[in-house]
């Protein structure tokens, strides 16, 4: 083996097909071809958790208000998530991931990452091996999962989600600049309603034009971290690491300020921004979590972290933000200028039922913020076509 093989790194990221909807699918043949919506029921409050392939082609997405989507299709099948089923489904995807490689990073409950460097001896090129982790996936469960293949993580997740579904993506590092050059800069990780209204502002829309930014625009709008990060992202560079048996403890986020805030409603708003997005997280992840943290760093670089148990656990912004408020406002924290805030959840609840009607009880009061979050939300992760083109494909 010369060196330059040595060094080469395959990272598979495998994420499974419409997961709930598809579990569904296949265990009611009544519901096949037909287009099918997990979570909560029509006529509540709450959200999409899974769409079928049928369902999207009506425009349904996860996340979406559960009204928005029955106004879309009234005829779809709509069902109440059964996550006792999906984890048992899970376990079983992942047990058969295993027989691959012990390299396996679970980063939800339908999605993996996998280092394969170095199996091309046992198990052939790499896309032999995405074939075959389909394939093992497939005849345990007869569900279909797309993979994507590349020398790190960020190529391989993004290459899973480029011919969903049933793909298999492989980008080889010489290509690795072209497969990105025509994306939305959307598709990069980190980019949230801030950050793609800062792009827009600046004229981005592909990862093309993110590289051909002038030096300096992008760091004046975006802090000197964020877009350092976004320039090594649209140059493919990411990590490669994959770390077994790594899993969530905490989901958080924080903001720095530019300038030190003094501004109770300012702090408020930065807060609840951060709430959402945390939430928003633990929802997709199927978390809910019963410590929140609440972090306050002052001028001069003086944090101080307070946490607060609660009676249940949660994945709902709302109790999210009040509860960290609280924690800023009952404290013993001096009034002093705020440099950073951030906002934590951990603990998670191992009881999955209750997880399930956390679908409803997220958004039973959720007022119009929340409902453009979602929707924005959804365009963030779906608007690029790039599902469409998976459904198309497929017929
Ligand atoms: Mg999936």
């Amino acid at each position: 083996m010369t060196e330059a093989q040595q060094t080469d790194r395959w990272i598979a990221h495998v994420d499974l097909d419409a997961f709930y909807a598809s579990c569904e699918q296949r265990d009611n043949p009544e519901y096949r071809g037909r287009p099918v919506v997990v979570g909560a029921l029509p006529g509540r409050r709450g959200v999409v958790a899974a769409a079928s392939y049928e369902a999207r082609e009506f425009g349904i997405r996860s996340a979406m208000p559960i009204s928005d989507a029955y106004r879309r299709c009234p005829d779809a099948v709509y069902l109440r998530p059964d996550m006792r089923k999906y984890s048992q489904v899970s376990r079983q995807v992942f047990a058969v991931i295993k027989t691959i490689t012990p390299v396996v990073e679970q980063a939800s409950i339908d999605e993996a990452y996998l280092d394969i460097s170095g199996l091309e001896k046992l198990l052939g090129p790499p896309a032999a091996i995405g074939q075959e982790l389909k394939r093992r996936i497939h005849e345990a469960t007869r569900l279909t999962a797309s993979v994507g293949l590349g020398p790190n993580r960020l190529i391989a997740k993004l290459g899973s989600d480029y011919q969903k579904p049933d793909g298999l993506t492989v980008v080889r590092p010489d290509e690795v600049l072209d497969f990105l050059a025509p994306m939305p800069v959307t598709n990069l990780r980190g980019v949230g309603r801030r950050t793609s209204r800062h792009f827009d502002e600046l004229g981005i829309r592909t990862v093309a034009e993110l590289r051909a930014a002038a030096p300096g625009a992008l760091e004046q709008k975006l802090g000197p971290r964020a877009a350092a990060s976004f320039r090594r992202q649209a140059d493919g560079i990411a990590s490669d690491a994959v770390v077994p048996g790594r899993a969530r403890k905490s989901i958080s986020k924080e903001r720095t300020f530019n300038e030190d805030v003094t501004d109770a409603i300012k702090l408020h708003d930065q807060l609840r921004e951060l709430a959402a997005g945390v939430a928003r997280i633990a929802r997709r992840e199927n978390l809910a979590g019963q410590v929140i943290t609440l972090k306050i760093r002052f001028t001069g670089f003086e944090t101080h972290t307070r946490q607060k148990k609660l009676p249940q656990a949660t994945h709902d912004e709302r109790v999210l933000l009040q509860t960290a408020w609280q924690l800023y406002t009952d404290s013993d924290l001096p009034r002093k200028a705020v440099r950073l805030i951030g906002v934590g959840i951990s603990h998670w609840s191992d009881n999955s039922s209750q997880q399930a009607d956390l679908f409803d009880s997220a958004t039973e009061h959720a007022n119009d913020d929340r409902l453009l979050d979602t929707i924005d939300n959804v365009t963030d992760r779906f608007g690029s076509g790039k599902l469409q083109l998976g459904v198309n494909r497929r017929q």
